[in-house]
């Protein structure tokens, strides 16, 4: 039995106070993932600041046609959410490709950012891990690595980013608002999450008593050609292999504007702007996404046992974007990819 200690925030400058107070803290939301890292021995936080009654819980429209999303609004109402499910039919089906619907009731959009990866040995004590242990190795980078990274890795850490709903937030250029001691600042969604490098052990640009308190979303939502694909090993309660979300704006069969991120290749939602603005004034056709996957995939390494996805997410690519430019967005994950 570990001991901890339980607090409750009273407000979000309560939450911070509190954090920058005892730095082995954890904030705790659904505590879908921390309450299972605990029981596993990966997490010891001295105490558990309970922010789950903290009053960001709410969907708003935002001066310039955005939304603003609390960071405790629970997965499933975001999905279901009517501005969401019309404007950003992305966001939802990303968040329903993932988990189960009860974790989806529990998970909040902060703790959705912040889960840990699902890296077999991450979870095992008894391996080393540069992650859970800093200067520990990576029992993945030689061991069973199906799993793993195949975009930005290191030496230190070959691990995936679980989320599914962040590889939409990602595409669609979302904000994350962050509050802590120095005060409140916004950044870009792609900058939120790190690359391993020599410090796996941090997955986000966060202060250490930062909190998470909304994702913002523009205006442009490509609710009209759009797709979320998501390839695992089964229909439901998987992470991915790869996904891939897709967006496109469309001029007749002309790419006016094109959006693309990977999940399941990286330690972070791998979105590529180069390969985007290669789209951009091209026709809407195979051999046009096809160099899109190329471009994506430039720089893709496989290990022993993961070399597969560098195939896949080639397939995933241009099937997405196929699906997206026909306005089909249904997930065709359950048919084999030729
Ligand atoms: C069996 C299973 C299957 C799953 N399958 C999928 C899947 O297929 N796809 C997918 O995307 N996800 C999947 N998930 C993960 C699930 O989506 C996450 O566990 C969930 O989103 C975490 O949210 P939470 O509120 O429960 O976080 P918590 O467990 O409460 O917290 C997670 C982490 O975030 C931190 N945190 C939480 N909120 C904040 C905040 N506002 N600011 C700063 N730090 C914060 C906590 O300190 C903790 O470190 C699965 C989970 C399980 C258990
Ligand atoms: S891939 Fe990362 S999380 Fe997995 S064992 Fe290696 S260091 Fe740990």
């Amino acid at each position: 039995m570990i001991n901890f200690q339980y607090a409750r925030a009273s407000d979000v400058a309560d939450a911070v106070r509190m954090m920058a107070a005892d730095p082995t803290a954890k904030f705790i939301a659904g505590g879908t993932n921390l309450i299972d890292l605990m029981k596993e021995d990966v997490e010891r936080p001295s105490r558990l600041i309970d922010i789950s009654r903290l009053p960001l819980n709410s969907v708003e429209e935002t001066a310039d046609g955005g939304l603003r999303i609390g960071a405790l609004v629970p997965n499933s109402d975001l999905a279901y959410h009517p501005l969401v499910a019309q404007r950003y039919p992305l966001l939802a089906s990303a968040i329903l490709a993932g988990a189960s619907q009860q974790l989806r009731n529990m998970a909040s959009t902060g703790g959705n950012l912040l889960q840990r990866t699902r890296c077999a040995y991450f979870y095992d004590t008894a391996t080393p891990c540069n992650k859970r242990e800093p200067g520990s190795g990576c029992s993945a980078r030689n061991g069973l690595n199906r799993m793993h990274a195949i975009l930005g890795t290191s030496e230190s850490c070959i691990a995936t980013h679980p989320s599914d709903m962040c590889v939409a937030l990602a595409a669609l250029d979302a904000k994350v608002h962050v509050a802590g001691s120095a005060g409140e600042r916004a950044m870009a969604f792609t900058d939120f999450h790190r690359l391993p490098g020599t410090t796996p052990q941090h997955d986000a640009n966060l202060q250490p008593d930062e909190i998470v308190t909304a994702v913002e979303l523009p205006a442009q939502g490509f609710a009209k050609n759009y797709t979320y694909l998501k390839i695992r090993d089964r229909l439901s309660y998987a992470f991915a292999l790869v996904s891939v979300a897709a967006a496109l704006e469309l001029d007749g069969n002309t790419i006016k504007q094109a959006r693309l991120a990977l999940g399941g290749v990286a330690h972070k939602p791998w979105r590529d702007t180069g390969a985007e603005a290669g789209l951009r004034g091209q026709t809407a056709n195979r051999a046009t996404f096809a160099h899109a996957a190329d471009l994506v995939l430039r720089d893709a390494k496989g290990l022993a046992h993961n070399a597969f996805k560098i195939e896949l997410a080639r397939k995933v690519i241009v099937r997405a974007l196929t699906q997206a430019a026909r306005g089909t967005p249904q997930s065709q994950s359950n048919k084999k990819i030729r």
